[in-house]
């Protein structure tokens, strides 16, 4: 639909600072554009609802250097999966002491590096890990990663990390053998756990398990909560800080007395701070029977978007058009790979009217985004990112 000069031409409303810094501006390539300040609520939300619970901001959500400083200033501790993430988080500020090395699978000279640098804490769900451990940062402080049996979320990770209660029993002996100091369990209820009361089976594993292992005599100080927390992505969600609260209500009714709790928010800290402004690059049909539109984006799975995978998470898209009737479409990126596909089993509406060149804006899209952009698939040029 053009529009003469002078005519009501729509415009993306303008409902937050992210509106109005994209409102008026171009973009020649799929641009992520973080609000810094909009993270600093989030953070403050989470806070006010975790209470006693230390946050360990998981750095892979979104590694943008004025992020990590913002939440430095704030008090902010980290998870840090590898080299390069601590190295950022110190760079910026962070006291070795708040940074946790927290993937459960390191390179020995990694584990060697973290040492000398000062961190401290680190997590193993193997008898190898703690090995590695032991051997290049003695007497360290390690939590052993539980296996979650039940998870409700949008996007599980229960399969690949964890070990299972008589493992951690077993590897609890090891690592005091081993001369390090065993001080606790951790666990992932699941990315996108959209409703508090989703963690209460997992927690009724995780208390079981951390009562048996204080029957068995192990002194435990810590549990890490993981992640979980939540965005919205057009389906209801709890507010950060009654989420937070709720669980942490979840976590001391079984947990009476523990020490220490820290928890990991990644997704929850900083994907409502982003907002992904794409383009239509194309819209077909395949023949003139075909039920769906097919519309191509500039961005796609190897270029942002990486957890469609599955169609798991459901971004919300906004048009200049949506004011149109909508009509169901598959969703794809624009590289030559016949993966690159973003929604198909459960098509999106989108306007009927919508054409190339249209701007579409891709809500919520801070986190999980820019980390797992390629670096020039096909030669479409990773997620650009601004942050203001
Ligand atoms: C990815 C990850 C997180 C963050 O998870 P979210 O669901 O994004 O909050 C926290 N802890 C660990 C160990 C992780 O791997």
């Amino acid at each position: 639909m053009m529009h003469a000069p002078g005519a009501f031409a729509p415009s993306f409303a303008v409902k937050s600072r992210l509106d109005a810094y994209v409102a008026d501006r171009d973009f020649d390539k799929p641009t992520l554009v973080i609000d810094v300040d909009r993270v600093e609520t989030q953070f403050n939300a989470l806070k006010a609802g975790l209470g006693r619970a230390d946050i360990h901001y998981a750095v892979k959500a979104n590694p943008a250097r004025e992020i990590i400083a913002r939440l430095v200033d704030l008090g902010s501790h980290f998870d840090a999966a590898s080299r390069e993430e601590i190295r950022l988080c110190l760079s910026e500020g962070a006291a070795p002491s708040e940074v946790s090395f927290g993937n459960t699978i390191k390179r020995a000279s990694d584990i060697a590096w973290a040492h000398d640098q000062g961190i401290t804490l680190f997590a193993a769900d193997a008898e190898e890990e703690l090995e590695k451990i032991a051997a290049h940062a003695p007497g360290a402080r390690v939590y052993i990663r539980l296996i979650v049996e039940v998870s409700e979320a949008d996007w599980p990770l229960s399969r690949k990390f964890g070990c299972d209660r008589d493992t951690a029993m077993r590897l609890l002996d090891v690592a005091k053998a081993l001369g390090l100091n065993p001080v606790g369990f951790s666990f992932h209820v699941g990315s996108q756990t959209r409703r508090a009361e989703m963690w209460a089976p997992t927690l009724d594993q995780m208390s079981a398990i951390w009562k048996a292992a204080k029957d068995a005599g192990h002194d435990l100080t810590l549990l890490n909560i993981g992640g979980g927390f939540p965005a919205f992505y057009g389906e209801e969600i709890q507010a950060p800080t009654d989420y937070a609260a709720a669980v942490m209500d979840l976590i001391e009714a079984r947990f009476a007395g523990v020490a220490q709790i820290m928890a990991e928010p990644g997704r929850g800290m900083v994907a409502e701070a982003g907002v992904i402004v794409a383009e239509v690059m194309l819209v077909s049909r395949k023949s003139d029977r075909d039920m769906h539109r097919w519309v191509y984006l500039d961005i796609g799975r190897f270029s942002g978007l990486a957890e469609t995978e599955g169609e798991a998470i459901r971004y919300q898209f906004e048009t200049l058009r949506d004011a149109d009737p909508m009509g169901p479409c598959i969703m794809a990126g624009p590289s030559c790979d016949s993966a690159d596909v973003l929604y198909e089993k459960r098509p999106m509406q989108l306007p009927l009217t919508l054409k190339s060149g249209d701007r579409v804006l891709i809500r919520n899209t801070g986190a999980y985004t820019s980390t797992y952009s390629s670096v020039c698939f096909n030669g479409f040029p990773p997620l650009d990112v601004v942050v203001i």
